[in-house]
């Protein structure tokens, strides 16, 4: 039999014991129906509590040339983040496709994803249409958090994205030369570029077991990107003393002058305790303004620690259909 070409699919697990035989069955067949491919299934199992590792040991019976099976377990829980990189670091097909095992991402639409990466995305990225599974507050943060992150660091990313994608090998190999520890790993695919195309998607129920992902989870992972995406939440001390100095010293001066100097009748009315207090909140200003200068020089370490390439570039073109 001729060989394929090969796609890596990497599937993070935490606790889907129950969910992993029916996803498996499902996948291999959608997958089994796209000619011309060879699969490689990456199951990336996080720290899992449940028998999320027999499970997926079973599956190993069905390794084969045209669709491996293999397994990597995290010794402990490390999130999900670390798990899809983990499994973008060993995947070693010409794209590698993520997808949840919880059927959120509907497995139907894959042969769509394999269809424009071969017409030439290098990232195709699934956009959720409607967040009505999550509760308020996870819609509301989610919200907020692509609109903040949108406008403060520059990144083109649209809410609702998710980490259904696939990626070019290009894209991969890219990714691998990013060594910063806390990230997020669709913000960094961004943060990469190349050639992008979006599909809307309805996301389904959750199958069986509830989304790891908690509130404070999220959270913390919301602050996160803020922190290795953007410098302006060290900037803003600076920003607000420059503020405070800015509008209170020439209003000090005022008080000053009009009062000891030009004699002006509304300046007099000043009291002693209230030049103290413009006096201190002067100095507030001038404090925060040296905070805001010193969060300059330590955005470059940050800068120089993060380590991001320069520049990215695109390798020439490998023929896909070879
Ligand atoms: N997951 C993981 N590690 C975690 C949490 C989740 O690998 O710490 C996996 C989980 O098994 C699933 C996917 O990531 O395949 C999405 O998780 P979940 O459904 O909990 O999140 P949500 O749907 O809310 O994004
Ligand atoms: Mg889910």
């Amino acid at each position: 039999m001729e060989k394929g070409v090969l796609v890596s699919v990497i599937v993070p697990i935490y606790n889907e014991a129950s969910n992993i035989p029916g996803f498996f069955a499902s996948l291999r067949r959608i997958l089994q129906a796209i000619a011309g491919y060879d699969w490689e299934l990456i199951f990336v199992n996080d720290g899992s509590q449940d028998n999320s590792q027999a499970e997926l040991e079973k599956l190993e019976a069905h390794d084969s040339p045209e669709l491996a099976v293999k397994i990597l377990e995290f010794s402990r829980n490390f999130g999900k983040e670390a798990a899809l990189s983990a499994g973008l670091e060993k995947a070693s097909g010409l794209a590698a496709l993520m997808i949840d095992a919880d059927f959120q991402h509907p497995l139907e639409l894959i042969p769509e994803f394999i269809k424009r990466w071969e017409a030439g995305a290098e990232v195709v990225i699934g956009v959720r249409k409607k967040n009505k599974n999550y509760g308020l507050i996870k819609r509301c943060g989610s919200f907020l958090f692509y609109k903040i992150i949108g406008r403060i660091s520059k990144l083109e990313m649209r809410p609702n994205e998710t980490d259904f994608r696939i990626v070019d090998r290009c894209v991969v190999d890219a990714f691998k030369g990013l060594k910063e520890k806390n990230r997020m790993t669709r913000a960094l695919i961004d943060w990469l570029g190349f050639k992008r195309e979006y599909f809307l998607f309805e996301a389904n129920e959750r199958a069986d077991g509830h989304a790891a992902y908690s509130i404070s989870k999220l959270i913390r992972l919301a602050m996160n990107s803020f922190v290795s995406l953007s410098l302006l939440p060290l900037k803003l001390a600076g920003y607000l003393g420059l503020f405070i100095m800015l509008t209170d010293g020439p209003f000090g001066l005022y008080v000053m002058l009009g009062k000891y100097v030009f004699y002006w009748p509304y300046a007099e009315s000043f009291s002693g305790p209230a030049q103290l207090a413009l006096l201190i909140t002067f100095l507030v200003g001038i404090v925060l303004t040296s905070l805001g200068l010193v969060a300059l020089y330590i955005a470059h370490i940050h800068a120089e620690v993060l380590g991001r390439p320069l520049y990215v570039a695109r390798p020439p073109r490998r023929g896909r259909q070879s």
